[in-house]
């Protein structure tokens, strides 16, 4: 899912939450950044892989990566997988809870923030492909290896 749509949902889903339950402002503002922000693990995937730095060409390599895998068919889409994301799954959700429950009640609201965005996650994924990805990380870890990386896919990705 793209940013600017994890952005948009995450602003309409912090609000109602905080108002709903009269959280203060800097909960509110926690739960949205917590929302958009879990995505940097995409991006660190690719520091990681690429060497390199750079925001600009991260967010590129994603979106090239993300219309290459449009273009797949669903069979293909099946085979393959489009980075490892180290942050998106349940395994985080319960060390945020358990942060949240011992050290600081902020824990409490990126663990709300990560939770919506995960959810969004794994709802999206159901257009792309068959699997069940994102729910969690060693089970993602695991299963990954058996697929093939898209982006050294010949072809594939400039
Ligand atoms: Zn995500």
């Amino acid at each position: 899912m793209l940013p600017r749509t994890h952005t948009f949902l995450g602003i309409i889903f912090s609000l109602v939450i905080a108002y709903s339950f009269n959280l203060s402002l800097i909960a509110g503002i926690i739960i949205f950044l917590s929302s958009v922000l879990i995505d940097v693990d995409h991006y660190l995937y690719y520091v990681y892989k690429k060497k390199d730095w750079s925001l600009k060409r991260a967010y590129n390599f994603f979106i090239v990566g993300k219309n290459k895998i449009a273009s797949l068919s669903r069979k293909q889409r099946n085979e393959f997988y489009h980075g490892f994301s180290f942050l998106h799954g349940i395994e985080t959700l319960v060390i945020l809870f358990i942060l949240g429950k011992f050290l600081s009640e902020y824990f409490y609201y990126i663990l709300i923030g990560f939770s919506f965005h995960l959810f969004l996650d794994i709802i999206h994924q159901k257009t792309i492909h068959d699997r069940f990805d994102k729910y969690s990380i060693i089970y993602d870890y695991f299963k990954y290896k058996k697929l093939g990386v898209l982006e050294e896919m010949k072809g594939y990705l400039a």
